[in-house]
């Protein structure tokens, strides 16, 4: 018995679960980017399966989104939270148990799209191993990370190394900003095929509800000057550049200037140690008064918050691309941001909010300051935000871009565009897998 596999594709995301609860603990970008588009494409008719690692046993292994489009997920090391530069020992795991679920299903992919460097060396590794087009989404790139951090860790050397043979062997890289492709070209190879393909956003979701309605369920005063951040609780994310700029802020003598910090776990979480030091960092800044830590904001939720904010703030060090912008762009909100990497696709200072040079404390309470100054100014900045987020980057447009991607691919790889077919049964493949091998 043989079972085609025609539009079934599959987005790999080992260490970006998108079934799982975003903004706290290492989930955040990756997760939306992968489950959004993977929801787009379906909607476009792709059969999509997102396949991610097991983290918890309470998880269930399927997770169904629709009826084209499920999370799937495979064991590999232990069943709990591991951070990201602890999972490179497990993937051959991952590998052997995406092989097996092939073998289960009767069929092959003939297209993975992988998503971070380590479902890169997943998908390198399938390659070996059966017909396949492989696309590769960074996310974040170890060659500009790494300039930005006192520590580097210990798989450093060998993360340099897959994303390099990645970029140089894949059928295409996707690019989320000219910034990111740029950085490519410069801190990783000169070969490779690089496709600028943007993230995006529910340009449905964000930006229909009113500023006065937003505040009034969440009980926030209509004359409050609110400064709004969301994110996940890591040093790279500037928080500590927020905090100081607000404690700097001429509205802050007015008495009615309000912060909320979105985001981020209960105590005892990996992402704890941030938020404690951000907290203390708030006391010692005098703005206890003026602050608001709500945790983990559901992604539903955050269209109020979006709304209800007189600007927004995203004082990274580093931004691969940066969904945080655009999502408050597309709630008419003006976005205050570090000059760096995506950013400075998706903001344009002057227009849709203030790029500043990133922990520059001064430049921001300044730009800040700014928008909170003119609201007639900020609503303008609002309205052609919102023009730039939906001429570019809505999740629809994203993923049809992708799926016409994929399309194209597909047909120029003869042996892979029709549809794979297999046995239902193959005999068993003794298949070695090449353990990883971790550099000094
Ligand atoms: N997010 C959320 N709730 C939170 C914190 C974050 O839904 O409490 C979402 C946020 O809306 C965005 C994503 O997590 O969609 C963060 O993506 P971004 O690219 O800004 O940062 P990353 O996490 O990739 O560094």
């Amino acid at each position: 018995m043989f079972i085609t596999a025609q539009n079934r594709i599959a987005l790999i995301s080992v260490d970006g679960d998108p079934a799982v609860a975003i903004g706290q603990e290492e989930a955040g970008g990756q997760n939306v980017y992968v489950r959004q588009v993977g929801e787009a494409l379906a909607e476009l008719g792709w059969q999509v399966d997102m396949f991610t690692r097991r983290s918890s046993i309470e998880q269930p292994a399927v997770v169904q989104h629709g009826p084209q489009c499920r999370t799937i997920r495979l064991a590999a090391g232990p069943p709990e939270f591991m951070t990201r530069d602890n999972l490179f020992e497990h993937l051959p795991e991952f590998i052997r148990a995406f092989q097996d679920f092939q073998q289960r299903e009767g069929f092959q992919y003939s297209l993975v799209h992988t998503n971070y460097w380590l479902s890169a060396w997943v998908g390198m590794q399938l390659k070996k191993r059966q017909p396949l087009v492989q696309v590769h989404t960074y996310h974040s790139l170890g060659a500009v990370k790494y300039q930005s951090v006192t520590e580097v860790p210990r798989i450093a050397a060998q993360r340099l190394a897959v994303e390099k043979s990645c970029l140089e062997t894949v059928d295409r890289v996707v690019a989320t900003s000219p910034q990111e492709a740029e950085h490519m070209r410069s801190l990783v190879s000169s070969q490779g095929a690089i496709e600028m393909i943007p993230c995006g956003t529910d340009i449905a979701q964000f930006g229909t509800v009113r500023r006065s309605a937003a505040r009034q369920q969440l009980g926030i005063a209509p004359n409050a000057k609110l400064v709004f951040y969301v994110g996940r609780f890591d040093q790279r994310k500037g928080i500590e550049t927020l905090a100081r700029a607000v404690a700097m802020s001429e509205h802050r003598r007015q008495g009615n200037l309000q912060l909320i910090i979105g985001g981020g776990s209960r105590p005892g979480k990996s992402d704890g140690i941030e938020r404690e030091r951000i907290e203390e960092l708030v006391a010692d800044l005098d703005l206890t008064e003026l602050t608001t830590f709500p945790g983990r904001i559901e992604h539903s939720n955050l269209s109020l918050y979006y709304a209800a904010a007189d600007v927004c703030v995203v004082p990274s060090h580093y931004e691969p691309f940066g969904l945080v912008a655009i999502e408050a762009m597309a709630s008419r909100t003006p976005v205050v941001a570090s000059q760096v990497g995506g950013l400075r696709y998706t903001v344009v200072s002057g227009v849709t909010g203030f790029l500043v040079p990133p922990q520059d404390e001064i430049a921001f309470a300044t730009a800040i300051d700014r928008v909170l100054a003119l609201p007639r100014w900020r609503d303008h900045m609002g309205e052609l935000g919102r023009h730039r987020v939906e001429a570019m980057f809505s999740w629809t447009g994203v993923a049809t871009r992708l799926s016409d991607l994929y399309t194209q691919l597909l047909s120029q790889a003869p042996s892979q565009t029709a549809p794979v077919a297999v046995e239902a049964t193959p005999p068993a493949a003794s298949i070695a897998i090449q353990e990883p091998q971790i550099a000094a």
